[in-house]
């Protein structure tokens, strides 16, 4: 019989791997926790609402992205393809803009989106997201950046490189809108169908696209950044001066929209040449409307998504060196010398020694191989007439040292010699 397989685009994260993912995850939770952003866990099926609300119809992602369902004919579900909007709802749901007018939240899990399979892009992937809630000074944004590439310096990613970019707001936006429009018009043909659909709802997409021939069209197009109102331009200033307070490199891109409707004044994005096509590693920006277009106060906010699987793919960390191989691995010949393995080797685990022992009672030489594959640093050799002198070998598997020890009071002896080295 065939075996089943995973679903396409989802994929499994295997033991080998699952060291890094943690040690990864425990660095950002640190960092994350010296920048004061505290952990949220939402769920990952919403009302698809939700999603059209804030992320925009006229994006990729609500448009064909979205795992969406009729749950049992009664309501439309989603599961969610990032995180943002599920951290506003909760905010909102839970009125945490009342017990304090700052919010400092961040979540790490998974994403879905229906995108075509490919190196770098998946349809579940996971992130690791923070919001900054309830403070619109340009001070924050830098804080936020800062934060993102600290991170990604801590964990020895190389070769970044940080874009950054302004939307605008809703008052100076819609000029933009209107010289973009007035741009487009008449190069509706040149553009692919996807882009050709939305302009009417959002011209900005164009920007967004990868089609070679929008890609074209829209490199003379007008740029944002010449429209900005002086309350814009003036907040994306004071973003540039704070992140040279902390030498942070940045390139301005003033074609960067990125893909979601929500963003606002500050966006920006930290790409690497590791990456290939699919070279973003984080994204984020200021979504100062958001909270209130989701029923909320106006509220302003900031945030960025790290996408994990691109970060492991170019991460300079060897899986090896998080498999934890165990302490001791304990070989025994022989009924009475199994039986004493079986009660030594529970003990010491419960005593906090990580110990792994045989149970085939296969020949001694195998049993050591064995120890050997799962590189124990040390192994402890009990056979039944070893038993009978009331003794046991303990072998330094690293040093390639081998001395003879008493089974008297054998557990304290060995978590002495573990616990010392
Ligand atoms: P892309 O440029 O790849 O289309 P995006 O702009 O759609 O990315 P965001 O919504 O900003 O991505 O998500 C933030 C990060 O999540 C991305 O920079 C990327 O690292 C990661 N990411 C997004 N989509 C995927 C995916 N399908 N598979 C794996 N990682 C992804
Ligand atoms: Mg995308």
């Amino acid at each position: 019989m065939e075996i089943i397989t995973a679903v396409r685009g989802f994929k499994d994260i295997l033991p080998t791997e699952t060291g890094k993912w943690q040690y990864i995850e425990k660095i950002a939770r640190e960092i994350l926790a010296n920048f004061g952003f505290r952990e949220i866990r939402v769920p990952i099926l919403e009302k698809t609402e939700l999603f059209k609300r804030s992320i925009g119809e006229s994006t990729d992602i609500v448009e064909k992205e979205m795992y969406t369902f009729l749950d049992r004919g009664d309501e439309y579900l989603t599961l969610r393809p990032e995180a943002t909007a599920s951290i506003v709802r909760a905010y909102l749901e839970h009125v945490m803009y009342a017990q304090d007018p700052v919010a400092r939240l961040f979540t790490i899990g998974p994403m879905f989106r229906r995108e075509r399979p490919q190196r770098g892009r998946y349809r579940q992937f996971h992130q690791i997201n923070a919001e900054l809630l309830g403070l619109d000074d340009p001070r924050t944004d830098a804080e936020v950046i800062l934060m993102l590439m600290q991170f990604l310096m801590r964990i020895e990613i190389s070769d970044l490189h940080l874009q950054i970019n302004s939307l605008g707001c809703t008052k100076c936006r819609p000029s933009f809108r209107k010289a973009l429009s007035d741009f487009l018009a008449g190069k509706e043909d040149r553009l692919c169908k996807d882009c050709q659909r939305r302009i009417a709802m959002n011209p900005l997409r164009v920007f967004d696209c990868k089609t070679t021939n929008c890609i074209e069209v829209i490199d003379h197009a007008p740029q944002i950044l010449n429209f900005l109102c002086p309350g814009c331009m003036d907040h994306f200033t004071r973003v540039k001066e704070a992140l040279g307070m902390f030498a942070i490199a940045f390139e301005v891109n003033p074609k960067m929209v990125r893909g979601l409707d929500y963003y606002a004044k500050t966006t920006f994005e930290v790409v690497t040449e590791h990456l290939g096509a699919q070279n973003a590693v984080a994204g984020g920006g200021r979504y100062d409307g958001l909270v209130k277009d989701l029923g909320g106060p106006d509220i302003p906010g900031i945030g960025f998504a790290i996408g994990l699987e691109r970060l492991i793919s170019i991460s300079p960390f060897m899986d090896e060196k998080f498999l934890m191989p165990p302490q001791l691995f304990i070989a025994a010949i022989g009924d009475k010398a199994q039986k004493l393995a079986f009660s030594v080797c529970n003990r010491l685990r419960t005593m906090g020694i990580t110990t792994e022992m045989d149970y085939s009672g296969k020949s001694l030489k195998s049993q050591m191989k064995r120890a050997d594959k799962l590189s124990s640093h040390y192994a402890l050799i009990l056979g039944d007439r070893e038993i009978l002198e009331n003794k046991a070998e303990f072998r330094d598997m690293q040093k390639g040292t081998q001395e003879t020890i008493g089974l008297d009071d054998l557990e304290k002896t060995i978590i002495k010699i573990v616990k010392g080295s």
